[in-house]
């Protein structure tokens, strides 16, 4: 049986978080205090939990987390003027939108109002394609989080062939074009794929963004895969199927306590590089 190595995203993430206090101090010393605003729009438990891990991870490390919560009735409009306010406010350096907002909002048009600036989550057009273009600010914070995972364990992409599951404008595209840009051969799958696992069982690389509990199946994998898993499923579910997965890979991300870490602390990351860029 192939050696296994388990991707532990939480020792990753103390790793980014431990590299920030020495620059949120030198920070401080400046009379600045790196902040991240975040606007939640409704009730959806979900986002708010992720909303409230997000500000207790700032306020952990001494970044100040400023929580904006619109009702559900929030128009496009109103929650555009809310960007605008905080794109001009100076002691904002992150501004992060919760995603999924409502149904009636224009979510596009609320993420193409954020400066590129304080867009620390990569979801502006303009941040999306410096990042494709491979000098981007910030890139998506899960994107940036798988690539990040590699580069402390050594998983080297050039010349693999890497398959992403997914396409989506947060989390597929972006680690598709980050992968491309650290020269694997990539490959993009998504719903009208014909024939996935012909795809998988070439791939010495997958990242699983499918949005769909246990949707990889190791069976469909080749000996030695490295296999990150960015799905997060109700019940703490990976978009992986772990036992099976687990059997083929050479290395792999547990969920929880693999992407998800590490996605937030490149969001604490993303916020002090703004603050710094001041
Ligand atoms: P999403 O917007 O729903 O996108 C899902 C993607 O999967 C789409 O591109 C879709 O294809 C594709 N897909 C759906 N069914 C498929 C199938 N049968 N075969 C192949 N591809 C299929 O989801 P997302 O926002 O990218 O999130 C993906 C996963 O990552 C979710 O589990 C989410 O919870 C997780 N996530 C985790 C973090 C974190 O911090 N760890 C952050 C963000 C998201 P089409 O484009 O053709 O519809």
């Amino acid at each position: 049986m192939t050696e296994k190595l388990i991707l532990d995203g939480n020792v990753v993430a103390n790793e980014v978080k431990d590299a920030l206090k020495s620059r949120i101090q030198a920070l401080k010393e400046k009379n600045i205090t790196p902040c991240l605003a975040t606007i939640l729009v409704g009730d959806d438990p979900s986002s708010a939990t992720y909303v409230k891990m997000k500000g207790n991870a700032c306020n952990r490390l001494g970044i100040e987390s400023r929580k904006i919560h619109l009702p559900k009735e929030t128009t496009t409009e109103e929650l555009l003027n809310t960007i605008h306010e905080l794109n001009e406010d100076s002691s904002v350096h992150g501004i992060l939108l919760q995603h999924p907002v409502p149904d009636h909002i224009d979510e596009r048009q609320a993420f193409e109002a954020i400066s590129v600036e304080k867009d620390v989550d990569g979801v502006t057009s303009w941040g999306y394609g410096q990042t494709a273009l491979g000098f981007g600010l910030y890139p998506s914070c899960t994107p940036a989080a798988i690539l990040q995972i590699m580069k402390h364990y050594n998983i080297d992409a050039e010349g693999k062939h890497a398959v992403v599951v997914g396409r989506s404008p947060i989390l597929g595209k972006p680690v598709s074009a980050l992968l491309l840009n650290e020269n694997a051969t990539v490959t993009t799958c998504h719903s009208r794929t014909t024939d996935l696992p012909q795809f998988l069982k070439t791939a010495d690389i997958v990242v699983a963004a499918v949005g769909k509990p246990n949707f990889i199946k190791g069976e469909w994998l080749k000996d030695g895969v490295v296999v990150l898993d960015a799905g997060y499923n109700p019940g703490n579910i990976g978009d992986a199927d772990y036992s099976s997965c687990y059997e083929k890979a050479s290395a792999i991300t547990p969920v929880p306590g693999g992407v998800g870490p590490v996605t937030i602390s490149m969001l604490l990351k993303h916020t002090v590089d703004a603050a710094e860029r001041r």
